[in-house]
């Protein structure tokens, strides 16, 4: 009763912001990569993830889809890019591996290679969730605008069942964005992470609340999970509990490198280059997007500041 008082809330709030949205045009940070840019245009395809049974991931149209098919029902994380074709094609491929309907949708994060079709798997009758802090992306991501948000926002870890199909919901705070969820399937020891773990190309979006700091503790928790398997936010094949190990230490490594650098008085201009010659396989640049002007406009500052506050 709780969270469907919360959704409707949230609900009233878009309808009140859809307009100042649109007049505002979008905002840096959703272009690119990981970010939701503009549909792939390839179609989907699922495929089993190797060992684990009744677990599917779907490549194509945006971000993975991760598919867990219980004895009742059919879990989905991830809704990739929006459009009524790239919606059909998911429940297609679903199709080809179980006839069971789909009633529970996570969406690990508000980028619209993520979140794209949650308005059509709402009026397709699920339940679908995200992290209460979506609710804030939401109303600054334009992408989001007249779109039908999650209908079930989470605040403490959820569990949820599809026949005997269990998955663990939470969140441990910011890192790509401030509404990242991490979807935990204890018996397959496997765990989709959206873009808190995107694969090999991470970037951290400060304006929908994304933090280096925050990312560094949240894959640090993540890591108290007991999982061997991860199914990242745009790779086409499973990775590894040493991925993620080997960009926890990366982000960890920038931070500590980083506060170092402006104790020692370097400035906001100079502060990637010299995290680059201190070493260069931290690659600072990329997760700020350096190549993508409007992005590092607001990522570069927005760094330096949580840097800043560190070295005091
Ligand atoms: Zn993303």
């Amino acid at each position: 009763m709780k969270k469907t008082t919360r959704a409707v809330t949230f609900l009233g709030a878009m309808v009140v912001t859809a307009s100042l949205i649109l007049a505002q045009g979008p905002p840096a940070g959703q272009r690119g990569r990981g970010e939701g840019g503009a549909p792939a245009g390839g179609g989907v395809a699922i495929k089993p993830v190797p060992n684990k049974a009744g677990l599917y991931m779907i490549t194509g149209a945006g971000g993975s889809t991760t598919v867990r098919v219980g004895s009742d029902s059919v879990i989905v994380v991830d809704t990739k890019n929006p459009g009524q074709a790239n919606y059909d094609g998911v429940l297609a491929q679903i199709k080809t591996v179980t006839p069971l309907p789909v009633k529970y949708v996570v969406v690990t994060h508000v980028h619209q290679d993520h979140a794209g079709n949650v308005d059509l798997f709402v009026k397709g009758g699920a339940t679908v969730y995200a992290h209460e802090n979506m609710k804030k992306n939401w109303e600054t991501y334009a992408a989001a605008a007249g779109k039908t948000p999650p209908n079930s926002l989470y605040t403490a870890p959820v569990t949820i069942n599809a026949g005997g199909a269990q998955a663990v919901i939470q969140h441990f705070g910011a890192g790509h964005t401030s509404a990242d969820s991490y979807v935990y399937f204890p018996d397959l020891k496997t765990v989709s992470t959206g873009d808190a773990f995107a694969g090999t190309a991470l970037n951290c979006d400060y304006a929908q609340g994304g933090s280096i700091v925050a990312w560094a503790k949240s894959l640090d928790a993540l890591l108290k999970l007991d999982f061997d398997t991860v199914i990242g936010g745009h790779t086409n094949d499973p990775l590894t509990r040493a991925d993620v190990q080997a960009a926890q230490a990366r982000f960890a490594k920038i931070v500590s490198v980083a506060t170092d650098l402006v104790k020692k008085g370097t400035p906001q201009d100079q502060i990637v280059a010299q995290v680059t010659a201190a070493d260069s396989t931290l690659n600072l640049g990329a997760l700020l997007q350096q190549t993508q002007a409007a992005n590092y406009a607001v990522r570069l500052p927005a760094f330096y500041t949580e840097i800043q506050a560190l070295a005091k």
